[in-house]
């Protein structure tokens, strides 16, 4: 198949990339307008396949997507690209708005119209896969899961604009007929994630010997899928899933976040010790929360086992090592970043 995929330079959409080109035979093409979170050299394994194209754009260009679709005459659609950091949405929700509703709008009607002018059979095997985030649900207490069914109840500005996006998805399914999917997705790690997010800023920050900010009371719940487990789930989903439907994607691994940084300091006690002998969570420091911090996410992902055959493959002890590993093996991908883009300073204290 040609799987085009927006926002392919990013943290899950390289992962899709990469598996798609060196455990698949499909052809993919990276739609992607590299802002700072894009990160070409996360493509870089895959970069001279000639199964593997990239165009630099922005979904938010119509004509751009028109051309894309119209030259690469893809039989998916991978819509990943959006701003994805809660944080950020809190200082600059504009851009969210922007890239995620906007430019979700721009790519389904671009993908309306390439659609219109395939033929039956072409259409009928079409699709179009948005991925989404759990964060669209709201918040849970202590009891209780996501469903596909849940009510949507978006908090963040980023959730907010992920939920808006999602309807959009659904209304083009409904009313124009376009082959849709949509998969909301819990936390995900793993290589090559930008050091914005919990746990690379982690990793990051410890082996920096700078202090390791847990918010709030780091008692805040997150269920964590390993990347590569996304991917294959998305790809399951794109090729198996039936048009219209939706599919949670979950790790089966709530954490609280102060457990997580505690599992990252203790692998590195291990890995790479400090050179004064002293333990990683020395450096922890709670530090004010984020506004409107979500509590507890959790996700009933039981759709997708019995429909595709999905389940995680990962558990978190095995990927928090093996990212953690990767990390302490990868200085230049994330040493480049730290120097050009983000140097792991707070965000998202000045709305
Ligand atoms: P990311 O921030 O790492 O990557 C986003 C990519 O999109 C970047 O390569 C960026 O350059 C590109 N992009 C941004 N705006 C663009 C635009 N206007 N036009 C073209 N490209 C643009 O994000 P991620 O963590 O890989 O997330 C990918 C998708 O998965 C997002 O839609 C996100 O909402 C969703 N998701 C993420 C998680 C998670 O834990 N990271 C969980 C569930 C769902």
């Amino acid at each position: 198949m040609r799987i085009l995929v927006t926002g392919g330079a990013g943290f899950i959409g390289s992962a899709l990339v990469r598996r798609l080109i060196e455990h698949t035979d499909h052809e993919v093409l990276v739609f992607d307008k590299l802002t700072y979170a894009g990160v070409l050299s996360s493509l870089a394994p895959v970069a001279d396949s000639d199964r593997y194209r990239f165009v630099q754009a922005d979904i938010c260009d119509a004509e751009a997507v028109a051309q894309a679709l119209a030259e690469f005459q893809p039989q998916v659609v991978a819509h990943l690209a959006a701003e994805s950091h809660v944080d950020r949405s809190i200082d600059g929700p504009g851009a969210f708005v922007q890239t995620n509703l906007v430019g979700t709008f721009v790519m389904l009607n671009q993908a309306l119209g390439y659609w219109r002018g395939l033929s039956d059979a072409d259409k009928a095997a079409f699709r179009f896969h948005h991925i989404s985030t759990d964060e669209v649900f709201g918040s849970l207490g202590d009891e209780g899961f996501f469903t596909e069914t849940t009510p949507y109840d978006p908090r963040s500005p980023y959730s907010a604009s992920k939920a808006g996006s999602d309807h959009l998805v659904r209304a083009w399914g409904h009313t124009y007929g376009l082959p849709v999917l949509v998969t909301n997705c819990s936390n995900n790690y793993g290589p090559y994630h930008f050091p914005e997010k919990l746990i690379p800023l982690i990793i990051i920050r410890a082996l920096n010997g700078e202090p390791l900010p847990v918010y709030g009371d780091g008692s805040n719940v997150r269920d964590w899928l390993f990347v590569d487990d996304h991917a294959r789930a998305l790809q399951a989903v794109f090729e198996r899933g039936a048009p219209g439907e939706t599919y949670n994607v979950g790790g089966n691994a709530e954490r609280k976040n102060i457990e997580v940084v505690q599992a990252i300091c203790a692998i590195l006690d291990e890995v790479q010790p400090r050179g004064d002998g002293k333990p990683y969570a020395e450096q922890i420091t709670y530090v004010t929360d984020r506004p409107g911090h979500d509590q507890r996410y959790a996700i009933d992902a039981s759709r997708i086992r019995d429909d595709l055959g999905w389940t995680p493959s990962v558990t978190f002890e095995e990927g928090i090592g093996r990212t953690v590993r990767w990390y302490l093996e990868n200085r230049e991908w994330w040493g480049d970043i730290l120097e050009a883009r983000y140097a792991t300073e707070r965000l998202g204290v000045n709305g």
